[in-house]
């Protein structure tokens, strides 16, 4: 399988192109928003006029785009992928999106003699650049194991997590995961701060020992600059969170720390800080203004 259409080129979208590209994938884009990927149109990937146009004649599909909506759109749209796919055809979103829309594309695709698989990433911009991301793949296991290559050529850790949906549900368990050790992070260097420490000394200690995680290595220098470019936006972050807040809810579970950290930052996309990254949940902690590193 070496044609792949590839739907939703952002931070994310781009950096997984490039590593298809060079492992010698020939892939055709779409994008919501064309002069954002001028500079990968640049580097030897097709350009196709819309989501179905992207989908035709292509032996896999991939989509990376932002939201459930954008998810549904792409698929289900008039003259969208599950209209345009040729028979047979592997579609893959890997987009973060509810489990049960996955499972709704799954059926949908199988009626039309479609495959389809779940097949949300962790491990930031960094990991899409560097093809190291974490995939977690739902529906069948035949089909995961025939788009394997593929997904070694964006990511590392790929692990196949069951039946359709199954791959949304690992990501929201992430997710859950996420809010606590990135509430932690900021919480832990706000004490520090408050106490009179530096925190980049505190950061050097306590990120090599059992607190370390990825989130506080990778954000908390940000945050100590005051940089709030996104790697992972928190408008993202909050879809996430609401995404799972329902699906515990189904199951009778009250998650209490992912309620917390979501009206937390709901309150900040609230101020228009939806577009930073993530690591701008600190600022949540700076509204009083006593601390002056943000
Ligand atoms: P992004 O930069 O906003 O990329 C999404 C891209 O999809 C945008 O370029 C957007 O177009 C495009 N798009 C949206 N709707 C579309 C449509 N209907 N048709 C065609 N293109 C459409 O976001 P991202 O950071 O790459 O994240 C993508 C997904 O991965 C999200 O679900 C996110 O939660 C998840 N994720 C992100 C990270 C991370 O660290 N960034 C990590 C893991 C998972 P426009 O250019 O017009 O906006």
């Amino acid at each position: 399988m070496k044609k792949i259409g590839f739907v939703g080129v952002g931070i994310m979208g781009k950096s997984m192109v490039r590593n298809l590209i060079k492992q010698g994938y020939e892939v055709t884009i779409y994008n919501r928003t064309k002069s954002k990927v001028e500079d990968v149109l640049k580097e030897g990937v097709k350009w196709a006029q819309s989501a179905g146009e992207c989908a035709k004649d292509k032996e896999v599909v991939i989509t990376m785009v932002g939201y459930p909506k954008d998810v549904e759109e792409v698929y289900f749209g008039h003259g969208g992928i599950l209209d345009q796919a040729m028979p047979s055809a592997y579609l893959i979103d890997m987009t973060t999106t509810s489990p049960q829309l996955s499972i709704r594309i799954h059926e949908e695709a199988k009626k039309r003699g479609l495959h389809s698989i779940d097949a949300p990433v962790t491990g930031g911009d960094s990991g899409a650049k560097n093809a190291a991301l974490t995939i977690l793949v739902g529906g069948e296991k035949e089909d995961y194991n025939t788009c394997l290559p593929i997904f070694k050529a964006m990511g590392r850790n790929i692990v196949y997590q069951g039946c359709s949906g199954s791959g949304q549900h690992a990501k929201m368990a992430n997710q859950i995961a996420i809010a606590g050790a990135l509430s932690g992070v900021c919480e832990a260097f706000t004490y520090a701060k408050r106490q009179g420490l530096d925190q980049e000394t505190v950061f050097q200690a306590i990120s090599q020992g059992a607190a370390g995680s990825s989130q506080m290595e990778q954000l908390a220098p940000k945050m100590f600059r005051g940089d709030f470019e996104p790697g992972f936006f928190m408008k993202h972050f909050i879809k996430d969170m609401k995404i799972a807040m329902e699906c515990a809810k189904e199951k009778g579970l009250d998650l209490g720390v992912l309620q917390q950290v979501l009206s937390m930052c709901d309150e900040l996309a609230d101020e228009g800080k939806g577009n930073l990254g993530t690591q701008s949940l600190i600022q949540y902690y700076q509204k009083d203004k006593q601390d002056d590193w943000v």
